[in-house]
């Protein structure tokens, strides 16, 4: 009956029958493998994809909560993090942890920073954060969570945090700045060499956010594109966080999080004696970790090295260009800001873009929206080699339809929602109306 709630079964189901309504399912899902989506699934492959599940799979049992137990993961995410850290330009000081994503590393770098200052700043009771208003949403989300006050450092014409402004935003509150390499919304990396150096003049620390950059800066410079200083090699950079699961191509639940030294990580970590339950300790916000995604992690680092990341970069590098290329001849859109790598928004004066993008959605593409302006996203990966032109061909047409057909133009579609999220000015309205989808989606309704 429509609209009744799953039950659940009594009896167990049959497993090809269970298998069966699965891959219904999944098929109605973005198709990533055919390079028809622009976010959330980074893919290079069959080949590389196969390699990841059979390290998965070897450990898939395995907890990495005691690292006592299972030394093979203890092992892992020691190479991870030393692998990671001279990637980024960290010398023998630099140490780290795994963790489950680029939020979790996110938290720990201000949870890390808040409990620094309570040692180090006891004077500052109402710790500031300051973070460029592109940062990633999981440094609002920790704010939220630690209780350290979030202050927004505007951009520039160029979409990068506005170093000149920051300086002015510093008060004796102030216990950490952070720079995205790049940011998520325009791909472009911030002035981390200003930022850092604004930092230590204030005897503060400085978080870069390398969650969506930090497995593809390293190999695009590598490749001879132009790169500003993002990593452990500026001054002042204290902690950098780099998604394993993004550009690393691993399995979903790997990020590291890196820290100068290991008295700055010592306030990451958690221990409690005293439980009855025995002697507690924890580096992280997960209790139990998954042994897969670390093993997972250490093995695709492993099977590709250096030459394997730059080879892939190479290849994802060309079609980002290609796309950029195409798409800023047409008339009336344009690419903005400089990206530095293959992340970029494209926006128009001329064509309302939350329109063109239901159109694009029509012909089979998953389309991200931004706004502030309203803006198309794009995350290029391996998988998008062979769709330039095939998607091209289909924004073209949909741009010539918009500029032939007024209904069409004037449609507003999911456009009307868009344009809502992006720019009614009561903030607070927005918020609850996403914060009631969200618990919409919660109280899934079976069709069956
Ligand atoms: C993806 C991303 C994050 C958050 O990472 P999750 O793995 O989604 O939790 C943080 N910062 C940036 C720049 C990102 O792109």
């Amino acid at each position: 009956m429509a609209g009744q709630r799953m039950q659940f079964p009594i009896g167990g189901k049959n497993k090809d029958e269970l298998m069966a309504a699965m891959q219904k399912l999944k098929n109605a899902d973005a198709n990533y493998e055919k390079g028809r989506t622009w976010s959330l699934v980074y893919y290079a492959g069959e080949e590389l994809t196969e390699l990841v599940k059979q390290a998965y799979n070897m450990f898939f049992h395995e907890n990495a909560l005691n690292p006592t137990a299972f030394p093979s993961l203890r092992q892992f995410e020691s190479e991870i993090t030393a692998m990671a850290a001279h990637m980024l330009g960290g010398d023998e000081q630099v140490v780290g942890n795994m963790t489950s994503g680029g939020s979790e590393s996110v938290m720990m770098t201000v949870k890390t920073a808040r409990d620094w200052a309570r040692k180090v700043r006891p004077e500052v009771t109402e710790p500031e954060m300051l973070l460029p208003i592109t940062a990633h949403p999981a440094f609002m989300k920790a704010a939220h969570y630690f209780n350290v006050k979030p202050i927004h450092i505007p951009i520039t014409e160029d979409y990068r945090a506005d170093a000149v402004a920051a300086r002015e935003l510093v008060t004796s509150n102030t216990i950490l700045i952070v720079g995205s390499a790049p940011a998520y919304p325009h791909g472009v990396v911030d002035p981390i060499v200003k930022l850092a150096a604004l930092a230590q003049e204030n005897h503060i620390l400085c978080h870069v956010d390398a969650c969506l950059g930090g497995f593809m800066l390293p190999f695009v410079r590598e490749l001879g594109y132009p790169m500003p200083a993002f990593d452990f090699q500026v001054p002042g950079v204290t902690s950098i966080s780099a998604d394993i699961h993004k550009y690393g191509y691993a399995a979903k639940g790997a990020s590291v999080i890196l820290y100068r030294n290991r008295e700055l990580r010592m306030h990451q970590l958690f221990a409690y004696p005293d439980w009855p339950g025995g002697a507690f300790i924890s580096p992280s916000m997960s209790g139990t970790r998954p042994g897969g995604a670390i093993a997972a992690a250490w093995a695709v680092m492993n099977y590709l090295g250096k030459e394997g990341y730059v080879a892939l970069a190479k290849s994802t590098m060309e079609t980002t260009e290609a796309l950029m290329k195409g798409i800023e001849a047409i008339p009336g859109l344009y690419i903005l800001g400089k990206p530095n790598m293959s992340v970029f928004a494209f926006a128009s004066q001329t064509h309302n873009v939350l329109v063109l993008a239901d159109l694009m959605e029509s012909y089979g593409w998953h389309m991200d929206r931004q706004h502030s302006p309203d803006c198309l996203h794009f995350m290029v990966t391996p998988a998008h080699e062979g769709i330039v032109d095939v998607f091209l061909g289909d924004l073209q047409k949909a741009v010539t339809l918009m500029e032939t057909d007024s209904e069409v133009a004037s449609q507003a579609g999911s456009a009307a929602m868009y344009g809502m999220v992006g720019t009614l000015p009561d903030r607070g309205m927005v918020r609850d109306f996403l914060l009631n989808m969200l618990d919409e989606f919660g109280t899934y309704k079976s069709s069956e």
